[in-house]
């Protein structure tokens, strides 16, 4: 049991005696800002606390779930309810098919989806079945896109791996890492050499349908549908990595954003987690029918989870998804164009050179004068000056305000964030562009 008295250091010291580097997932160690990481014992709506009772205005949003702020009371009553009438089942639930449902109407492209647990077996399931659908091998990711850890996808990732500076992982066999082919981000050209090289062994594209794990870098309009078009002509799959942007963006994800463009695109599979659970482990992936149907018990793809379609989770993803209205993706937008202009604004202040890159209400900043243009890859993010997002982090964690403890992720804003929290986050600005200054 944790008490009030514990302090951070305290329980970060007691953590990395019982557990490796005292985290169970690699950027909470605050490796990449320095110091010690909070401890956090309670969350409600815009705020987070830690064990030594400070509140944080929270722009982490447990890394993307909380669009509707934390411990949303309608959530926590359905969730308290499911988990009255049993935490597990190893059985269907009436709720699972309405999860499957409410996804499959906003995003067209899905006909028939799976649930699963976490974002890592989402992609990592359907790469399995875009080989098993295809009968080829190859997987073609772009560097800087953070797919989840299983092995084939940690080549030249982003995320955890862009902050520790990591090209890939120990304990990836090299036979598995040949299998997957890594191309600039917003590169056709690039793409086409390797489709004109490898085009007839390649199973897949797997793409963040926007990225936002090297910080946010988003895709150059039509990028996706020039992307769909290529993998199609050359009988290859492209799965959308939405773990990120799905129900987060928009009501119908990042698909939904390019849908009534000239940039609209249609992928074969596509792949949800982080909003779909509400903040509770729920992730997905869906498609064409032709392909799910490969998926076990229809076809020969296996695929399955003691814990897929937990009932309490489903229903923390259900009622979430009922609640994310026009209204909801209006306020989320209004925040993040808010906050982007005002921490711009302070570090403008302040002489610090500094690009605001977007995806939707996604942000982040690079920093510096050798990144005046923006970002299109991953090339370009590491061109910027990161030494000046940890002393900034610091100035707002002093201040009450928690943010992504690396440059390499995007903000994370919700429906919470109030005027009184945005005020909060405004008084920071001064002192945190001033730090970055210095
Ligand atoms: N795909 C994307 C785009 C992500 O951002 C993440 C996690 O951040 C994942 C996959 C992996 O999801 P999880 O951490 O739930 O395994």
């Amino acid at each position: 049991m944790t008490t009030a008295t514990q302090t951070n250091a305290d329980l970060f010291a007691r953590a990395q005696a019982a557990i490796p580097g005292g985290v169970n997932s690699p950027v909470r160690a605050f490796r990449s800002v320095g110091g010690t990481p909070r401890f956090l014992v309670s969350a409600r709506g815009p705020y987070v606390t830690d064990a030594e009772g400070r509140e944080y205005v929270d722009l982490v949003a447990g890394w993307g779930p909380a669009i509707l702020g934390h411990a949303h009371p309608e959530v926590i009553a359905a969730v308290q309810e499911a988990a009255a009438r049993g935490l597990s089942f190893g059985a269907s639930t009436p709720v699972e098919t309405e999860l499957a449902e409410l996804i499959e109407q906003r995003v067209a492209p899905i006909e028939k989806l799976r649930l699963v647990s976490t974002g890592t077996e989402a992609t990592m399931s359907a790469i399995r079945l875009a080989r098993g659908f295809t009968g080829r091998d190859l997987l073609v990711k772009f560097s800087g896109h953070y797919h989840g850890h299983s092995d084939g996808l940690l080549a030249e990732a982003g995320s955890g791996l862009a902050t520790f500076a990591l090209p890939g992982s120990a304990g990836v066999p090299a036979e598995v890492a040949a299998l997957t082919l890594v191309v600039p981000y917003n590169d056709l050209d690039a793409l086409r050499a390797v489709f004109a090289e490898h085009g007839d062994r390649i199973a897949a594209v797997i793409t963040e349908a926007a990225a936002a794990n090297m910080g946010v870098v988003p895709p150059l309009p039509g990028f996706n549908r020039a992307l769909v078009e290529l993998a199609h002509a050359h009988g290859a799959l492209v799965i959308s990595d939405e773990v990120l942007t799905g129900f987060r963006v928009s009501k119908a994800g990042w698909w939904g954003l390019e849908a009534e463009t000239d940039a609209a695109y249609t992928p074969d599979l596509v792949t949800f987690g982080k909003v779909v659970g509400g903040g509770m482990p729920v992730a997905a992936l869906g498609g064409r029918a032709e392909i799910m149907e490969r998926l076990a018990p229809l076809g020969p793809v296996y695929q399955a989870g003691t814990l897929s379609g937990n009932p309490v989770a489903v229903t923390a993803g259900v009622t979430t998804l009922r609640l994310a209205d026009d209204a909801v993706y209006a306020r989320l937008d209004e925040v993040a164009a808010l906050l982007q202009r005002e921490v711009s604004a302070a570090l403008a202040a302040e002489g610090v050179a500094h690009v605001v890159q977007t995806a939707g209400n996604l942000f982040s900043f690079l920093f510096g004068d050798a990144v005046a243009g923006g970002a299109r890859d991953y090339a370009g993010v590491l061109a910027q000056e990161s030494w000046r997002y940890p002393p900034f982090f610091h100035a707002m964690l002093e201040a009450g305000v928690s943010l992504p403890p690396s440059v390499f992720e995007a903000w994370f804003v919700t429906v919470a964030h109030d005027d009184a929290a945005v005020s909060r986050i405004l008084d920071a600005l001064p002192a945190a562009a001033r730090a970055a200054a210095s």
